[in-house]
């Protein structure tokens, strides 16, 4: 693979750089993330720019409102937001996961619904796949689903579902054969979030908000036209918006990290390190690159198949104890003020918040233990562990 851009590349690079110099409000440049991001109309209005600029949805086929790029061009994206220090658009689990599950395993009526409000930010999704008893083992999904007259009913519990409390669908995972055990009888729906027995619970998080949530079902009625596959046929489903969520992510997680890192560097100009922080950062920063080629080593593979791979699992692992050290190795460099709240803290508790919220990066979109269990089995070829 060429590293450098083509001409036609560099172009769509310099276009983009100027458009974001020119449009991202300055109010929004470096903003923490979290669920302040839901708080004003200021994120949804910046992802309609996005969107009306022909920035979102970047690969997605044309029909569907994206724009029919080559991947090239999606990486490229994530590196000028990354320099630019723009947030992401508000619908991470829409494009990052419903709508290329979507893409791959929906009707030509479920596409013209779904995508584009999607990517215009007009509808908001949310991810229901973990339960009480079934997270790395995913195929312990108990919420049941049972046809009825045209509709799926749907019983259970869902936990730890970011952005529930304000998503208008849910990609969900049911057991539609009560009979059925591990990853059979699996089936995979598109539930309205408005709909009748829809209940949602807030869950604080450490860093003291609430992003994610319980969701309980009771007998909610989903049309049976909201089914995405087969009825039974879950589990190949589900394993689509799994790659996608840790395999397209890849380039977005490095170019976050590299930001973090810019950040730690300033901070220990503005606040000293001693040499041993100092090695540390430079360690980091080459691990950033050693992980930003592995993200294009992804890429090529991306671009044979259309599909990310398992190596996707790679850049989550790396990044999420990358960020951890980033954040811990900032607090230190803090001193005393490390100690403070966010609230009386230096920065505006920037790393308060980033260190307390990167306690759960190891955790969400798989487990370390699980990612390195995928990598040796499934990208080294190592026996299977079970
Ligand atoms: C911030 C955040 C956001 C999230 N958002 C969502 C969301 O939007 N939608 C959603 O569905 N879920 C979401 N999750 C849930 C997340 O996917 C699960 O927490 C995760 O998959 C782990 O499942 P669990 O919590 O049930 O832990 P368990 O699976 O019970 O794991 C407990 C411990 O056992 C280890 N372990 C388990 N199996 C193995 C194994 N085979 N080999 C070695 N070690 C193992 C794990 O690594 C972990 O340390 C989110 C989680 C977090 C933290």
């Amino acid at each position: 693979m060429d590293l450098r851009d083509t001409p036609e590349e560099a172009a769509f690079r310099a276009e983009l750089r100027a458009w974001l110099d020119e449009s991202l409000p300055e109010g929004l440049q470096g903003h923490r993330g979290g669920a302040t991001r839901f708080e004003g109309p200021e994120m949804r209005e910046w992802s309609r720019a996005l969107y009306q600029a022909g920035y979102v949805g970047l690969t997605w086929p044309e029909e569907y409102g994206g724009g029919g790029a080559p991947y090239t061009h999606q990486a490229i994206f994530l590196e000028e937001m990354a320099r630019a220090e723009a947030p992401p658009h508000i619908g991470v689990i829409g494009i990052g996961m419903a709508g290329p599950t979507i893409i791959a395993h929906g009707t030509e009526e479920q596409k013209a619904r779904y995508l584009q409000p999607l990517l215009s930010a007009e509808e908001i999704w949310c991810q229901g796949f973990s339960e009480p008893g079934a997270g790395s083992d995913l195929a312990g999904v108990r919420t049941s689903s049972t046809l009825d007259d045209g509709h799926f009913v749907v019983n259970g519990q869902k936990v730890w579902s970011s952005f529930a409390h304000i998503a208008d669908f849910c990609i969900l995972l049911t057991r539609s054969d009560p009979e059925s055990s591990r990853h059979a009888g699996l089936t995979y729906l598109i539930v309205d979030m408005h709909a009748p027995g829809v209940e949602v619970r807030p869950l604080r998080q450490i860093t003291g908000e609430a992003e994610f949530n319980e969701i309980f079902f009771s007998d909610v009625r989903v049309p049976a036209e909201n089914l995405l596959g087969e009825v039974g046929g879950g589990w190949q489903v589900a394993m689509t918006t799994l790659l996608h969520e840790r395999g397209t992510l890849g380039f977005a997680l490095q170019a976050t990290l590299e930001v973090q890192i810019r950040k730690l560097v300033a901070l220990a100009r503005d606040r000293g390190a001693d040499p041993l922080q100092r090695d540390r950062i430079a360690r980091e920063w080459v691990e950033m690159q050693a992980l930003r080629f592995t993200n294009y080593r992804s890429l090529s593979a991306l671009m044979k198949t259309g599909m990310p791979g398992p190596e996707g699992s790679i850049s989550k692992l790396v990044w999420s104890e990358a960020n951890q050290r980033v954040t811990k190795l900032a607090i230190e460099i803090l001193g005393p003020d490390g100690a403070l709240g966010e609230e009386n803290a230096p920065y505006g508790g920037y790393w308060q918040y980033q260190q307390l919220r990167s306690r759960g990066n190891t955790i969400e979109a798989g487990t370390s233990e699980v990612l390195r269990n995928i990598v040796s089995e499934r990208v080294l070829g190592l026996p299977y562990s079970r």
